[in-house]
Formats: C-alpha cells, sequence, structure tokens
C-alpha cells in the first residue's frame, strides 16, 4: 500500500483502485463515532470496544495506511496528533496517574485498521510488558 491520494471522501486509492476505509469513513460521517475533538486535520474519537475507562483514537483526517508510510513531511501533522492526545490525556483527567498512548503496527501487535491512529488509553492501572 503506502500514501495514496486522496479519492472521493472518504475512499482513497491504491493503484488504479478506489478503495474505502473504515477510519475514512467516520472522518466523512457516513459511519457514526462519539467525537472527542476535530479540527481541520485531527478527529479524534472513543473506540468502539474501550480496553479501559478512557480509550480514544487521535487520527489524521487525511488517510494514511500506517507508522510505515510517515514522510518527513508528516512530521507537524504526527507532532499534532501526539499534542492533541494528551490534550484529551489531560482533560479526560489521566495527568496526574498516568495513560498510555500506543500507535500498532502489523499482525504481532493487532493492527486492525489500515488508517494510522493513536490509542491514549487510562482511567486504570496498565499493565506492561503489555500483553
Ligand atoms: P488497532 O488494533 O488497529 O491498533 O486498533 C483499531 C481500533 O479501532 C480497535 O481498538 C477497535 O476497537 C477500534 N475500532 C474498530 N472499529 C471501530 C469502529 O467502527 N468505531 C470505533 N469507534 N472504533 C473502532
Ligand atoms: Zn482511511
Amino acid at each position: 500500500m503506502g500514501r495514496a491520494g486522496n479519492g472521493p471522501r472518504g475512499r482513497f486509492r491504491v493503484h488504479s483502485e478506489i478503495v474505502s476505509c473504515l477510519f475514512c469513513e467516520i472522518v466523512a460521517g457516513r459511519i457514526p463515532a462519539r467525537v472527542a475533538f476535530q479540527d481541520e486535520s485531527v478527529l479524534a474519537f472513543h473506540d468502539i470496544n474501550p480496553q479501559g475507562p478512557v480509550h480514544i483514537l487521535v487520527i489524521p483526517k487525511r488517510h494514511i495506511t500506517s507508522v510505515l508510510d510517515l514522510t518527513p513531511a508528516d512530521d507537524a501533522l504526527v507532532g499534532s496528533l501526539l499534542r492533541r492526545a494528551t490534550d484529551l490525556a489531560r482533560s479526560e483527567g489521566l495527568a496526574e496517574r498516568g495513560f498510555r498512548l500506543v500507535f500498532n503496527y502489523g499482525e504481532d501487535a493487532g493492527y486492525s485498521v489500515y488508517h494510522i491512529h493513536l490509542h491514549l488509553v487510562g482511567g486504570r492501572k496498565l499493565g506492561w510488558p503489555p500483553g
């Protein structure tokens, strides 16, 4: 896969094929989500299967398949994902006791939705090493 130009809203192009992506569909508003924050480039929404009292996914609105597809041109965007996640950690009351920020990739990490997303998980004691 790799970086793909945007097709119609909610779709992206891989080679010549237009495919849909679950998180692009959420960005486009065609699949509902409980939105925690959004601006022109970032969307944060509550995970449908939360792994803690707080579990929010922070994503770029533009389709990027995974961390392996990031380029130097995305550095500012990645910075804003991270800073938005820490702002949400504060506003969700996690700053004192702690939280975890995770980018998964690939089969071993259980990466399942191929639109880059930063997990913010907290509100309970989190084991380390992760399972
Ligand atoms: P991954 O395992 O790819 O890092 O994380 C994907 C996350 O997306 C999982 O935590 C999963 O629960 C969440 N997820 C999958 N489908 C949906 C959905 O339709 N809505 C929301 N809000 N979260 C989803
Ligand atoms: Zn996408």
